[in-house]
């Protein structure tokens, strides 16, 4: 390419990276960037009767199919009964085989951002207890995800988990697992070279750190990245980073409501049981794909990490 080529035109050329964890090709495009709070989605509002339908709040646990199992219950509680702080129950319209809740909180709570980090140790528990019961049924694998809004698919507003057993490893983990091995692995690379400024928190547990930051090739405005320094492929290994690592993206989405308002996103656990580097990736789904996205495989990314990274940074938390 000339440096006529490179001052005019669109020179998307010079925009277009290649995401390291994943291949994906992303184009930044800030010339088309919104401020903050003019983007499509927005998490929808609280309906008038919304508390007194919802399914997941104690006391109408008999709305829900009977659960599987309850954390944090009360001595002598029975099965599908008050007094509970974490419930996992079937889904209801489970699309794979086994597809399973877990109720992140007793109360109405509407957003991942408002759980408690002691909350959030009661679901890494319920994360890691049923992906054990999973491997004890033969399966392989235990998509774990957390949608929000229904721009991000959610169908009800309060907080819960997704958790589907997959017989084999889903294509995105596949696509992944061989650049994430140890001896060469992309996530500790970009970790270890990670511009300071895109890092927003970290949190330490024992002595090893996991890291919130904005996804230096992310797909979406505000993408974010949680993952331990450490190279660990299990996350259901250890629910303490697990719990560690949800309480820091319920940070991010606090930092992010704060930059654009009550937002919704999809939030999901990469894991890997043989070799691999586990990781959360938050995906805020602010603007919607279209065609290039879809049929090209190309995302348009209206801002650029540095941009996102100073706008999240000052944001409280
Ligand atoms: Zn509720
Ligand atoms: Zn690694
Ligand atoms: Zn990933």
């Amino acid at each position: 390419m000339t440096d006529a080529d490179k001052s005019g035109g669109l020179n998307a050329e010079a925009h277009i990276f290649s995401d390291p964890l994943s291949g994906r090709e992303v184009v930044f495009a800030p010339a088309r960037a919104k401020r903050p709070g003019s983007y499509d989605a927005r998490l929808e509002l609280e309906a008038p009767s919304e508390i007194e339908t919802c399914p997941f709040c104690e006391g109408r646990e008999q709305e829900t199919p009977p659960e599987l199992f309850a954390l944090g219950a009360r001595k002598g509680r029975s099965p599908d009964t008050p007094g509970w702080k974490v419930r996992v129950v079937p889904n209801l319209y489970p699309a794979l085989e086994q597809q399973q809740v877990v109720v992140h909180t007793p109360t109405h709570t509407r957003s991942l951002a408002d759980v408690s980090d002691q909350q959030l140790v009661l679901v890494a528990e319920a994360w890691t207890e049923t992906a054990e019961r999973a491997w004890a049924q033969g399966f392989d694998h235990l998509l774990a995800v957390i949608n929000e809004g229904k721009a991000s698919g959610a169908s009800l507003p309060h907080s819960h988990s997704q958790l589907v057993w997959l017989e084999r490893v889903p294509p995105e983990v596949a696509t992944e697992t061989p650049r994430l091995r140890r001896d060469d692995c992309a996530l500790c690379a970009l970790l270890r070279d990670l511009d300071p400024a895109l890092k927003l928190a970290e949190r330490k547990l024992g002595d090893c750190t996991v890291s919130l930051a904005v996804a230096p090739t992310g797909r979406a405005p505000y993408e974010m990245l949680i993952a331990p320094e450490d190279h660990l492929p299990d996350a259901f290994g250890s629910y303490e980073l697990l719990a560690v690592s949800l309480a820091l993206a319920a940070e991010g989405v606090r930092r992010l409501n704060a930059v654009e308002g009550a937002s919704p996103f999809n939030l999901w656990l990469h894991n890997f049981q043989g070799d691999g580097h586990w990781h959360l990736e938050l995906v805020p789904r602010l603007n919607i794909y279209a065609s290039v996205e879809l049929g090209g495989g190309i995302f348009i990314n209206t801002l650029l990490p540095e941009k996102a990274a100073a706008r999240l940074s000052g944001a409280s938390s």
